[in-house]
C-alpha cells in the first residue's frame, strides 16, 4: 500500500486537479483545451473525470458573487440560433433532437455545455489495458427506471434503434457464476472489528413468500461467516422469520402514514429492538438509489424496496402516500432494462449521431459503441446544429420584456473570456440549482424553487486491472462493503456488443466499478447531500486513490491482488451535483401534504425560456430527462 505510485494517473489526477481548482476562473483559459485540437478525445482520459477540475470554476464564481468583477466585456460572437440549449446532458441533447423535429432538420441550435465533453451524467470512460480494449460508464448505468417509460421516453429510444428486450442476446448472464463468484459482504475493521468477506445477506431472503432452499442456505451461511454479534444474528433471523406487527389495532394506511415518518434505522432500533451490528450491515444498501443510508430513508420505502421487519404487518400492496418512486416495484418497468458497456452514454452518442452525423459516423445502434467520436466535428458553422463544450452559460436573458421579446441573449464563459450569441428561443436543460444565478428575470418564487432543488454527491469510480484471477479467488464478483469508502465494488457487467468484447476469462483486463455516496449519517437528506458535496469538492485524488487502492487491497488481497500491480488506470467519476434529488418523506412534508411540489414550480416556462433537466421532475432517471426534455420544447413560443 506505501509503496510510490508511478502510473500516469496520479499525474493526470493530483497534480491537474489541485492546479486548476486553486485558479480563478477567468484564468482558466490556457488550462482548457480546444475540443477542434487533433489529439481532444476526452473518453481517454483518466484521474479526475465527471465535474472534473475547470468544469465548474465559472459557475462557482457566479454563485460566490465573484464572476462579474474579472470577466471583462462580452464579446458578441455574431452568432445567431433558433434555439440555444444550456446543458449537454440527455435532456439537453433529447431537447435538441426534438426541437429539430418539430422545427425541421434547418433549424439552427446551439448546445452549450460547461464539461469538456457531452451527455452529461451519461460519460463514457475509455481504457487501453495492454492490448486489450475496455469500457466503463462514468454514470449513467443503464436503461431502467421504477416506473414504466412513458411513449415518449421510449419512443425516442426506438427512434435511436435501441432493442431493449434484445439485451439477453449481449449480456453473458452466467459468467461469473460459472467461474465460481457470487456477490459477497466485506465486513471491515474500522465498522465489524475485523476485516472479513463472507457470503452476502440478501435482504428480499428469508420473508415466508419469498424463501427457497437456496436462500436459506445463503442465510445460513452469512449467519455463520459474519463477524457480527451473536445477538445481531438471533435479531437478523427473527427479522426475517418471525413476522411481528409493530402497529396492531392499525389500519394499512394508518401503519403506512406512521412508516412515512420513521426512518428504516429507527424502525429497526426502536420498533424491532434489533442489535445495532444489524443496523450497520444494512446502513448503506440504499446508497445506489438514495445516496444516504437507512438512517435516511422511510420504512415505508425500506418496505417498498423489501427489506426486512414487513412481513407480520399486513400491509395492503398498493403505494403508500409519500412513497418515493424507487420504492414502488413495478412489473413492467423492471423488464425494460438495457446496459452498454459505456451505460447510457450510448444514448446521448446516439443522440449527437442523429443532431451531427459526421460528429459519430456508423449505422448502426450496436456499432456506436466501438465508434470513436470526432469531437472536431462537434462545433461547426456548416452545421446546423452545434455543441460547444467547455461553456458555461453565465446569463440568459430576454432583449426586452419576456412577454413580447423576440429574442433572448445568452453569455457564456469559455477559456477565461464571455461571448454572447443570440436565439428565439433557449431551453435551460442543465442543473436547476445554477438557473437562478444565470437567469436573474425569473419570478421570485421560481428562482426559489430551483434553488431548492438538491443534487446527490456520488462518486462513480472506474478501476482497470489486469486481471482479475484474484477475485476469482476470493470468489467475488459484486461486493457490498457498508463500512467502506466505496459501499459497492463490481466487475464489471459482461456485455459484448457492436464489435466491443468484454473480459470473459480471469487472466483478462477488467474494469472495477465501485460506487461511493457521499453521505454523512444522521443529518437530514438535504443536509447529507450539502456537506457530501463540500467533501467531494475539497477530496484530492490522491486521497480517493489511496482510498481505492486500501479497498481493493482488502477485499481482493487474500486472492492475491497487489494494487501496485494490478492497477492500470484510475478513472474517478465525481459527481459533486449527481443524482437529481427525489422527494422524501421523512423530510419534505409537502410530499405528504400533496399539492404543487417546488419541481413543479421551477419548471415553469418564461417567455422564450423553456427548462428542461432531470431536475424539473425530481427524478433521477433517463426517462425523465427525456420527458422533460419534451415538455419544455412543447412550451416554446413557435414564431
Ligand atoms: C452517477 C449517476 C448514475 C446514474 N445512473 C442512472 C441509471 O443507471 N439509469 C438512469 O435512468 N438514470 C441514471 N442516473 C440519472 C440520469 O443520469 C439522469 O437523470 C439523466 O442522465 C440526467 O440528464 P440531464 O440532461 O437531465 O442532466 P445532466 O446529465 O446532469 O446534464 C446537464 C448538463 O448541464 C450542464 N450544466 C450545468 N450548468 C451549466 C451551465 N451554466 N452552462 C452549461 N452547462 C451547464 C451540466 O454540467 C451537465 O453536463 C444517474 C445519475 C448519476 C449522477
Amino acid at each position: 500500500m506505501h509503496r510510490k505510485i508511478t502510473r500516469r494517473d496520479f499525474i493526470n489526477g493530483v497534480a491537474v486537479a489541485t492546479g486548476a481548482a486553486m485558479m480563478p476562473w477567468h484564468l482558466m483559459g490556457e488550462s482548457v483545451a480546444d475540443q477542434n485540437a487533433p489529439n481532444y478525445y476526452p473518453p481517454a482520459l483518466t484521474g479526475m473525470r465527471g465535474s472534473h477540475p475547470g468544469s465548474f470554476d465559472a459557475a462557482h464564481a457566479l454563485r460566490d458573487g465573484t464572476f462579474w468583477d474579472t470577466a471583462g466585456r462580452p464579446e458578441d460572437t455574431g452568432e445567431s440560433y433558433d434555439l440555444v440549449v444550456v446543458g449537454g446532458g440527455i435532456s439537453g441533447l433529447a431537447a435538441a433532437h426534438f426541437y429539430r423535429k418539430a422545427a425541421g432538420r434547418n433549424a439552427r441550435i446551439l448546445i452549450l455545455d460547461n464539461h469538456d465533453d457531452f451527455g452529461g451524467h451519461a460519460k463514457r470512460n475509455e481504457f487501453r489495458v495492454n492490448n486489450a480494449f475496455r469500457l466503463g460508464f462514468g454514470g449513467t448505468f443503464s436503461i431502467e427506471s421504477p416506473a414504466p417509460y412513458s411513449v415518449v421516453a421510449k419512443g425516442l429510444i426506438e427512434e435511436l434503434g435501441i432493442d431493449v428486450p434484445s439485451f439477453s442476446k449481449y449480456v453473458s448472464k452466467n459468467l461469473y457464476h460459472s467461474h465460481g463468484l457470487s456477490s459477497k459482504i466485506f465486513f471491515d475493521k474500522e465498522t465489524f472489528g475485523v476485516d472479513k468477506l463472507a457470503a452476502s445477506v440478501n435482504p428480499h431472503w428469508g420473508g415466508s413468500e419469498s424463501a427457497t432452499p437456496e436462500s436459506d442456505a445463503r442465510l445460513k451461511q452469512f449467519l455463520s461467516e459474519a463477524p457480527i454479534a451473536e445477538q445481531a444474528k438471533r435479531d437478523l433471523l427473527r427479522l426475517f422469520q418471525e413476522p411481528k406487527d409493530y402497529y396492531p389495532g392499525l389500519t394499512s394506511n394508518e401503519k403506512k402514514a406512521k412508516l412515512a415518518r420513521i426512518s428504516y434505522a429507527n424502525f429497526l432500533k426502536d420498533l424491532a429492538g434489533v442489535h445495532e451490528d444489524v443496523i450497520k450491515v444494512f446502513q448503506a444498501y440504499p446508497h445506489g438509489l438514495f445516496g444516504v443510508g437507512i438512517d435516511a430513508v422511510a420504512a415505508q420505502d425500506a418496505w417498498g424496496l423489501g427489506l426486512p421487519g414487513f412481513d407480520g404487518m399486513k400491509l395492503d400492496p398498493a403505494p403508500g402516500k409519500g412513497m418515493n418512486r424507487d420504492a414502488i416495484p413495478n412489473e413492467e418497468a423492471e423488464k425494460y432494462f438495457f446496459h452498454f458497456p459505456d451505460g447510457n452514454a450510448s444514448i446521448a452518442r446516439l443522440l449527437v449521431r442523429k443532431l451531427i452525423p459526421d460528429a459519430i459516423p456508423g449505422g448502426s445502434w450496436t456499432d456506436v459503441v466501438v465508434t470513436k467520436a470526432n469531437y472536431a466535428k462537434l462545433d461547426q458553422a456548416v452545421s446546423p446544429v452545434r455543441i460547444r463544450l467547455n461553456s458555461t452559460a453565465v446569463r440568459v436573458k430576454h432583449l426586452g420584456d419576456a412577454a413580447t421579446a423576440n429574442e433572448v441573449e445568452i453569455m457564456y464563459a469559455r477559456s477565461g473570456k464571455v461571448y454572447t450569441v443570440r436565439a428565439k428561443n433557449a431551453v435551460l436543460a442543465c442543473w436547476h440549482v445554477v438557473i437562478p444565478y444565470i437567469c436573474e428575470e425569473l419570478p421570485e418564487k421560481q428562482r426559489e424553487a430551483l434553488a431548492s432543488a438538491q443534487k446527490v454527491p456520488l462518486l462513480y469510480t472506474n478501476v482497470a486491472v489486469r486481471n482479475w484471477t484474484s477475485f476469482q479467488k476470493v470468489g467475488a464478483n459484486s461486493v457490498y462493503s457498508p463500512g467502506m469508502y466505496h459501499s459497492s465494488v463490481n466487475l464489471d457487467m459482461p456485455v459484448s456488443i457492436g464489435g466491443y468484447e468484454c473480459a470473459r476469462k480471469p487472466e483478462e483486463p477488467i474494469i472495477v466499478h465501485m460506487m461511493k455516496a457521499a453521505c454523512h449519517p444522521g443529518l437530514q437528506a438535504r443536509q447529507q447531500h450539502v456537506f457530501g458535496r463540500m467533501e467531494l469538492y475539497t477530496t484530492t485524488f490522491e486521497t480517493m486513490e489511496r482510498n481505492i487502492r486500501d479497498q481493493l487491497a482488502r477485499i481482493a488481497g487474500p486472492g492475491g491482488f497487489d494494487p501496485a500491480r494490478d492497477i492500470a488506470a484510475i478513472t474517478v467519476n465525481r459527481w459533486p451535483h449527481g443524482y437529481a434529488y427525489e422527494y422524501n418523506s421523512l423530510f419534505d412534508s409537502f410530499w405528504l401534504e400533496g399539492g404543487e411540489t417546488p419541481c413543479e414550480v421551477a419548471r415553469k416556462p418564461h417567455g422564450r425560456i423553456a427548462i428542461a433537466n432531470a431536475d424539473a421532475g425530481a427524478y433521477a432517471y433517463t426517462d425523465e430527462a427525456i420527458n422533460q426534455a419534451y415538455r419544455a420544447v412543447g412550451e416554446l413560443k413557435k414564431a
